[in-house]
């Protein structure tokens, strides 16, 4: 298996053809790692904007890369892309390779670049992806709320940031690296490695949501919706494992159905919730029964 550590910087860029701002690439950072995550290549590119002429002082602040860096450094997007996509033909076939990112908001960059500038590039070539964060929130148990930074992991972990000091890709992609050999398993690795499928960005772009509209409540009471029918609007009472009888009809409230259910058997009364939540691919059912 190769790793690749992949690195993005962007700039906020008003986008006339989509009418809004967008995250623009302005920098591409990659290290690529062989099977026993020792450094084997690296690629980096700087890239001028499509649209605007300059880069906002947060952004070179943050990166150090200044207007006129990319000016003179400066190449298109396509050219930076497909730069990068030959690199990464140089290593292990697309099925052999691991790209990471901290954090998928990279990739998302990545995939939103794709479509704005070049109309939707292809990027199975990528082959799998992992998120590092999650990783390495997973190896050292840190909350799944907590949102690490890449730095802050790093001197968790021991590693000194001094020699990485300048925040540009491919020293935070280098970075990275130093992260993912400190906690890197071969045990528990895999579970964080997914496939880059078609569906893979539509997956990872799609927010989950609660159904709260009455519209969408009322795909309940429709016999033809597969994923959601009325049979899921019950409450069991959590003493005598039985359905509980509804005292009302069910209503829509907030996020969740409710209603107050009263138990045959022990007599207990529970105001009873049942929520839906859309994921990208199945409807997530929950059911709760609070004792009044
Ligand atoms: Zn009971």
């Amino acid at each position: 298996m190769e790793f690749i550590l992949l690195d993005l910087e962007w700039n906020s860029t008003y986008a006339p053809p989509i009418q809004r701002y967008f995250n623009e690439i302005i920098e591409i950072g990659a290290v690529r790692l062989d099977s026993s995550l020792t450094e084997s290549g690296s690629y980096t590119s700087l890239v001028r904007s499509r649209y605007q002429s300059q880069v906002c002082s947060y952004v070179t602040d943050l990166t150090n890369i200044s207007q006129e860096d990319l000016r003179r450094e400066g190449i298109p997007y396509r050219t930076a892309l497909y730069g990068f996509r030959d690199w990464m033909a140089k290593g292990a076939a697309p099925a052999e390779r691991v790209v990471l990112s901290w954090g998928d908001g990279d990739l998302r960059t990545f995939w939103q670049n794709n479509i704005v500038l070049l109309g939707g590039e292809n990027m199975l070539y990528l082959g799998n992806y992992a998120d590092l964060q999650a990783y390495v929130r997973h190896r050292c148990k840190l909350p799944t709320t907590q949102q690490t930074g890449l730095r802050a992991a790093a001197e968790l972990l021991g590693i000194s940031v001094e020699e990485h000091e300048i925040h540009r890709a491919v020293t935070d992609s280098r970075l990275a690296a130093e992260v993912l050999r400190r906690v890197y398993s071969e045990e528990d690795f895999a579970d964080f490695v997914k496939p880059v499928t078609p569906d893979f960005f539509r997956r990872m772009s799609f927010k989950p949501r609660y159904i709260s509209r009455r519209a969408d409540a009322e795909h309940l009471s429709s016999p033809g919706n597969p994923l959601i029918n009325g049979t899921q609007l019950y409450c069991i009472c959590p003493h005598c494992r039985i359905p509980a009888r509804p005292l009302y009809e069910w209503y829509f409230g907030g996020r969740s159905f409710n209603t107050v259910c009263c138990c045959t058997r022990c007599g207990r009364e529970y105001k009873a919730q049942v929520t839906f939540k859309r994921l990208f691919d199945h409807i997530e059912i929950k059911h709760q029964a609070k004792e009044l």
